[in-house]
């Protein structure tokens, strides 16, 4: 069998040809290797400017290609719709139909304008592009080769909108019929104790996965408990009441001013510092001065550069305050991540639930009441804990050795009443009973007790760690 290579004229058939074959085809592998690369160059030149690749994206026109794209007047309300109904919980098949039915449509060079489909929908809510490169920011990103860039370009959505958007939308995108394989995840299991001894929960397998349960251990591994140490709960009930819980937490319109005094005053009390308006006061009167002796001729570029640029890190400090590691940024995400993760607590997956808890509680952070069956108190992560506490369904204890211990208002509330056969020579609220304060199982030792959780991973929470 012979190849004959019809533009080149090559005999294959000849070691002459054979000779010319090869060298043609080096030629051509090292043309097509220096042509990719140079392609590749302006690519990454453009994204490190800030300017897309391809396609123009839906919503945005060209401005010229050394330009960023504009925001089409005409096609950029439908993008922001696209955007809104996902964050409403709305199927890609459902935003599709409502802009196909409010009239848009997709363009392209290659296929014209063509009616949106889940695909489109879809592609759409994955593309960075629309996306605020940082919180606060009114630039959009621009995404090449797995490394993230600002872009010229205005963003449609913030920052905020984009976390939500893709945490409403992972939750969506789960395989069908997965939820019907019967791996048993509990949500809760290492996080649900024992509101009376503090011991964790064992899960146990009911005969269908309706009839899961959590089940105190302490009488088997004869430990004391007030309760006997033998009592269950469903753990659908548990779910149940969970997402109720999370129901129940409706933050006040005032939210962010409320939780940002607090935090700010803490942090000042932490740091024995006055009160916060007086010390910005102070830093913008030493601003001031600064400013005089500079342009006096007392200090040097240099030295006024320096002061000026310490007054200013302790300004921004005191409009982004910080508190045991836990900055203004995380709360807002928090903040951000809380009315999705409620709305969709019932649909979702038992997976997504415990991925939920893992965010949301510290490890072994929910106290159960076995006896009465509800949820007794909570210790969230830092980040949620002030959210917690202004949705208004806790108390926070002034137990010190459970710092970051939220009672439920229901269950204070029933346990005035009913007898929970207090062990009354523990120190501690006597509204709480003893596994509360401290683990019956230590015995009312004053130190601290033994689930007293560890510091948060702050990853876990940050913007930095999430995968887009
Ligand atoms: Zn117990």
């Amino acid at each position: 069998m012979a190849f004959i290579a019809v533009q080149e004229q090559i005999d294959y058939g000849t070691p002459e040809g054979m000779l010319q074959l090869t060298i043609l085809s080096a030629f051509a592998a090292y043309f097509s290797d220096t042509l990719a690369k140079h392609t590749s160059k302006g690519k990454a030149e453009r994204a490190a400017q800030g300017l897309p690749n391809g396609d123009l994206p839906f919503g945005y026109r060209s401005a010229g290609p050394k330009n960023p794209p504009e925001i089409d007047p005409e096609t950029h309300p439908g993008l922001r719709m696209i955007g809104e109904l996902r964050m409403q919980g709305r199927t890609s098949e459902e935003i599709a139909d409502a802009l196909n039915g409010a009239g848009y449509r997709t363009g392209s060079k290659r296929f014209g304008q063509r009616l949106f489909t889940r695909d489109t929908v879809n592609a759409i809510l994955r593309n960075e592009f629309y996306a605020a490169f940082a919180p606060g920011d009114d630039r959009g990103t621009i995404r090449y080769k797995g490394r993230r860039f600002r872009g010229q370009h205005q963003a449609t959505f913030t920052y905020e909108e984009w976390q939500q958007i893709r945490t409403i939308t992972a939750s969506m995108q789960r395989a069908p019929g997965r939820a019907r394989l019967a791996r048993r995840v509990y949500e809760f299991a290492g996080y649900i104790v024992c509101a009376h001894c503090g011991l964790p929960l064992r899960s146990k397998p009911g005969a269908r996965p309706t009839s899961s349960y959590y089940r105190d251990p302490a009488k088997l591994r004869q430990l004391p408990c007030p309760l006997g140490g033998h009592r269950m709960v469903k753990a659908e009930v548990v779910q149940q009441q969970f997402g109720q819980l999370l129901e129940s937490i409706r933050l006040p319109e005032n939210w962010q001013d409320e939780i940002r005094k607090q935090l700010t005053t803490l942090a000042l009390e932490e740091a024995g510092r006055r009160a916060p308006e007086q010390e910005k006061e102070r830093l913008l009167g030493k601003r001031a001065r600064l400013v005089k002796l500079y342009s006096e001729g007392y200090l040097s570029v240099r030295d006024f550069e320096a002061e000026v640029a310490a007054v200013d890190l302790a300004l921004y400090q005191l409009e982004q305050p910080v508190l045991a590691g836990i900055s203004w940024e995380e709360i807002q995400q928090a903040a951000a991540q809380l009315p999705q993760i409620r709305h969709l607590w019932e649909r979702a997956t038992t997976e997504e639930r415990r991925a939920w808890v893992i965010q949301l509680l510290e490890p072994q952070g929910l106290y159960y009441d076995l006896e009465q069956q509800m949820i007794a108190a909570i210790t969230p992560r830092p980040s949620f804990a002030a959210l917690f506490l202004q949705g208004g369904a806790f108390h926070a204890s002034e137990n010190k050795e459970a710092v970051g211990l939220l009672v439920t208002k229901r269950w204070r509330k029933r346990n005035r009443r009913a007898s929970v056969s207090p062990t009354t020579e523990c120190a501690g609220p006597a509204e709480l009973p003893t596994g509360l304060a401290f683990p019956a199982r230590i015995k009312c030792t004053p130190s601290p007790p033994s689930h007293t959780p560890p510091r948060p991973v702050r990853a876990s929470l940050g913007p930095r760690g999430r995968s887009m």
